[in-house]
């Protein structure tokens, strides 16, 4: 536990929440502020500030409960559909220095965005550059 942490505290029950599932490595709970109605958070107990820095075996548990929660969140408000994410690092837009998933439900005509907006201004790049980054990134797995 990181004493600090809004969310370490949570899953101590230090600070109150609308738990929604708990098992021996996860932990999820309803957004303070949502974006929609059933906006949950899926997070490890362990603290851990970025999905890069998750044990193997935590990462497999997190996205276990995830794969479980996803329906279990859209059907609980009826939502057809959900944007599924994770704001990895403080320069993405991470505020809770905790690995969490958002589940956030959607509905048609409601007026968000897909994942897409997120991104800053679209990169220009020629078929090689993107050939060299797609090898990059596979030699280094
Ligand atoms: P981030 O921007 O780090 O991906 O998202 C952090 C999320 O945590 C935000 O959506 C914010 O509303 C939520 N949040 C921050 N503090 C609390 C809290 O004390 N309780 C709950 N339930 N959610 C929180
Ligand atoms: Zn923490």
């Amino acid at each position: 536990m990181s004493e600090d942490c809004i969310f370490c505290q949570i899953v101590a029950g230090e600070i109150p929440s609308d738990t929604v599932y708990e098992d021996e490595d996860v932990f999820a709970f309803l957004d303070a502020n949502p974006l929609a109605p059933g906006h949950t958070l899926v997070i490890p107990k362990a603290h851990h500030e970025r999905l890069n820095d998750l044990p193997d075996d935590t990462a497999r548990a997190l996205y276990d409960a995830l794969h479980a929660l996803i329906p279990a969140v859209e059907g609980s408000v009826d939502a057809p559909a959900s944007n599924v994410g994770f704001n990895n690092g403080a320069a993405s837009g991470q505020e809770v220095p905790h690995v969490h998933g958002h589940v956030i439900p959607r509905f048609e005509g409601d007026g968000g965005h897909p994942i897409h907006a997120v991104g800053g201004e679209a990169p220009d790049l020629s078929d090689d550059e993107r050939g060299t980054i797609a090898s990059d990134i596979t030699d280094r797995l």
